[in-house]
């Protein structure tokens, strides 16, 4: 049987939350950065932030600089989590197969889904839009395929707030006109080197036979014919939630250092802060992952994979601390960034909840602490060695 895919993706949305919180925001150019503003990269332009060139990732010094009147913003990946449960909530009113596929896409598995049935794909879309917006004031686009492949590649045909329908049988008429670089798996530089060879467009791509793109991409070359073709089997996966995903957090010191106690109180503040976000969106990680910039620039990252997942901030910071030890050669250190991956949702440890014992006074206290932080706000208990870090940092 043909599926019915949906894939739901919020417009420019850091930038497009900041929009809707405070109104005067609207219609201006917003740049969402990370923390120090100064020194950190931009997260998300809104739409008119773009017409002036801005794109994520850039320095945000240099944003600043093509659009000085923009108003620059810090993240705050907390409140972009709450809302993205929400969004994820009110997709799940429809069906209950979301796989939330990052901050902000989801894809919806409607193949027979009674939603569907009324009035048609289109009408749904057009419902779950009017839903989204009127909860949280954001807009979405919204790309509907017989695969995820196709969904996504139709959502981001029309953006912001479109709506597309990719067949299998339009996949010549839709998809083989596009650029090769708009196929899942092509970057910038597998691109480049194509077109060189005469291959601009994902069609031009669908029509090599399978073994030459073997030959060319090795072991991906068959996915690559696959997905020029439009032929995509993996499933909507709600188990799976941000499976390929991660949870992070990174600081920039206000000044390089080489103060060890200081550089671990940085990172014992980071596994805090990543662990606290894993718990409100009810993940758990196997994958720490330590990021340490040096004042010249040079980055290195170490992963552990543990052998059971976890959300607590002692056992990320038990093997962040040993990464650093191990790692560290005395270099004065500009930034840290610890991140968690190789998620698993919470229902889905559920099930397997015998294979990974926890004391429940440990969860206990974990709770309490959170609750609080929520209702008080973070400065309301801190770890001791907290207290001595610098107060620009908290
Ligand atoms: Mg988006």
């Amino acid at each position: 049987m043909e599926r019915l895919i949906m894939h739901v993706d919020m417009d420019a949305y850091f930038a497009a939350v900041e929009q809707a919180e405070v109104p005067s925001l609207k219609g201006k150019p917003i740049v969402v950065c990370g923390f120090p503003l100064a020194r950190s990269v931009v997260t998300t332009a809104s739409y008119e932030a773009r017409r002036f060139g801005i794109k994520s990732g850039m320095p945000a010094s240099a944003a600043r600089r093509m659009a000085p009147a923009a108003v620059f913003i810090e993240s705050n990946p907390q409140k972009y989590i709450a809302i993205s449960l929400k969004i994820v909530s009110i997709l799940c009113e429809f069906t209950p197969k979301v796989e939330p596929y990052s901050i902000d896409e989801s894809f919806l598995d409607l193949t027979g889904c009674p939603a569907v049935q009324p009035h048609g794909v289109a009408a749904l879309a057009t419902t779950i839009k009017k839903r989204i917006r009127a909860e949280t004031g954001l807009s979405c686009s919204i790309g509907v395929g017989p695969n995820k492949l196709l969904a996504k590649i139709a959502t981001e045909m029309y953006k912001p707030d479109g709506f597309m329908l990719i067949r299998l049988e339009e996949v010549a008429d839709k998809v083989w006109p596009l650029a090769v670089e708009k196929l899942h798996g092509i970057g910038e530089k597998t691109a480049a080197r194509l077109k060189q060879d005469g291959i601009g467009t994902i069609g031009d791509l669908a029509h090599i036979p399978p073994d030459v793109l073997k030959r060319m991409f090795g072991a991906n070359g068959y996915l690559i014919w696959q997905s020029s073709n439009g032929i995509d089997h993996s499933p909507v996966d709600p188990a799976m939630v941000l499976s390929s995903k991660s949870c992070g957090h990174e600081l920039t010191l206000p000044e390089d250092t080489t103060d060890q106690e200081r550089i671990m109180r940085c990172a014992l503040f980071l596994c805090d802060a990543v662990a606290r976000r894993m718990r409100h969106a009810g993940y758990r990680g196997r994958t720490v992952t330590l990021k340490l910039r040096s004042a010249d620039f040079k980055t290195i990252t170490r992963s552990r994979t543990r052998s059971g997942f976890t959300d607590n901030a002692e056992e990320i910071f038990a093997d962040i601390a040993a990464m650093l030890r191990a790692n560290w050669l005395g270099e004065p250190v500009r930034l840290i960034g610890v991140n968690v991956s190789g998620f698993s949702s919470v229902k889905h440890l559920e099930r397997q909840l015998g294979l990974f014992p926890r004391t429940m006074e440990q969860d206990k206290l974990v709770q309490t602490v959170d609750m609080l932080k929520d209702k008080y706000g973070d400065n309301v208990i801190q770890r001791a060695s907290f207290l001595q870090v610098p107060s620009k940092m908290e």
